[in-house]
């Protein structure tokens, strides 16, 4: 990983090198941490940091979903994020909010710990390919939602994440698409799905996901394109049998997917619908759709 100088850590900026935890904090052992996935992009004007509002309230949904009475305040929590991509020197890149349980007292319960944060951040590039990549079904199911707080995302939700994507990467695949308990599509190891068929997108209702940024955005965006998207059940069927079907996360961006199964969804290119979003997608992150500048916050 290509570091960067600085890390704050519970209020204070810390050298990359010498941030610690202990080894008894809570979080390294239960998984009882809360994350974001925060995207930097340059601009004209300087770097930016897309939706950072609605990334800050997810976290502090997330850190309720676990009962941890958080030590800052939003605002607090939103510039220290800014003041790491600046005083990083960063352009773009990727930036990594996580709240923790530390070392405290270690039983299940982790009201005895006390909830510290990190905040890193680093340059980054795509994180799948961008040319269509090759996804299949997990063996995995995506967590029930009656197992835990399915939109909160807590850590040790990514064990169900990694297990899904170690299993299709070690039989050649690119990415893990999971079902839910009913067998229909939930997500991606760590992104949400969309379909187009004859001209209108389709995506799994909130529930049994994560309810994406990305994703938000996408139906924002094709509702000005044009292009109206339908959240309900998805069938594993018509994902096979859609013209397109692409993933979206603040680190897949849009990513097109050009099979499943290893069965070709439509010809197997990226599709004109996806190719569109992407284009207007990145557009948008590069500050130059004045239009939807209120997603953009200059550091
Ligand atoms: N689903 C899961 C399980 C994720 O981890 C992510 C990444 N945060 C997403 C979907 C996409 O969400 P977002 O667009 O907010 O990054």
């Amino acid at each position: 990983m290509q570091s960067t100088k600085y890390i704050w850590q519970n209020g204070e900026m810390k050298l990359w090198e010498e941030v610690k935890v202990h080894v008894l904090s809570h979080s390294i052992h239960y998984g009882s941490g809360v994350f974001e996935g925060i995207r930097a992009y340059e601009t004209e004007k300087g770097p930016v940091i897309f939706r950072l509002g609605e990334h800050i309230d997810r976290l502090y949904y997330s850190a309720g979903a676990i009962k941890m009475k958080m030590p800052w305040t939003k605002e607090e929590f939103k510039n220290a994020v800014i003041e790491t991509v600046r005083i990083n020197e960063l352009k773009q890149g990727y930036i990594r909010p996580l709240i923790y349980y530390g070392y405290g007292e270690l039983r299940i319960s982790p009201l005895g710990c006390p909830v510290e944060a990190i905040i890193a951040a680093w340059p980054w590039g795509k994180y799948l390919s961008a040319d269509p990549i090759k996804v299949k079904v997990a063996d995995y199911i995506r967590i029930h939602p009656k197992s835990s707080v399915t939109d909160a995302k807590i850590c040790g939700h990514y064990v169900n994440s990694i297990l899904s994507f170690l299993q299709v990467n070690s039989e050649g695949y690119d990415e893990a698409l999971l079902l839910d308990f009913n067998g229909n599509i939930a997500e991606g190891p760590g992104e949400n799905f969309f379909l187009a068929k004859e001209g209108k997108l389709v995506t799994p209702l909130l529930g049994n996901i994560l309810a994406g940024i990305t994703r938000q955005s996408i139906i924002e965006l094709a509702r000005d394109l044009g292009y109206e998207t339908e959240e309900r059940i998805v069938l594993l069927e018509e994902a096979l049998a859609a013209d397109e079907c692409f993933f979206t996360g603040t680190a897949a961006e849009v990513t097109p997917i050009g099979s499943i199964n290893g069965q070709l969804i439509a010809n197997g290119k990226i599709g004109a619908i996806t190719g569109k979003l992407n284009e207007e997608f990145m557009r948008i992150v590069a500050g130059e759709n004045e239009k939807y500048s209120k997603w953009l916050t200059y550091v």
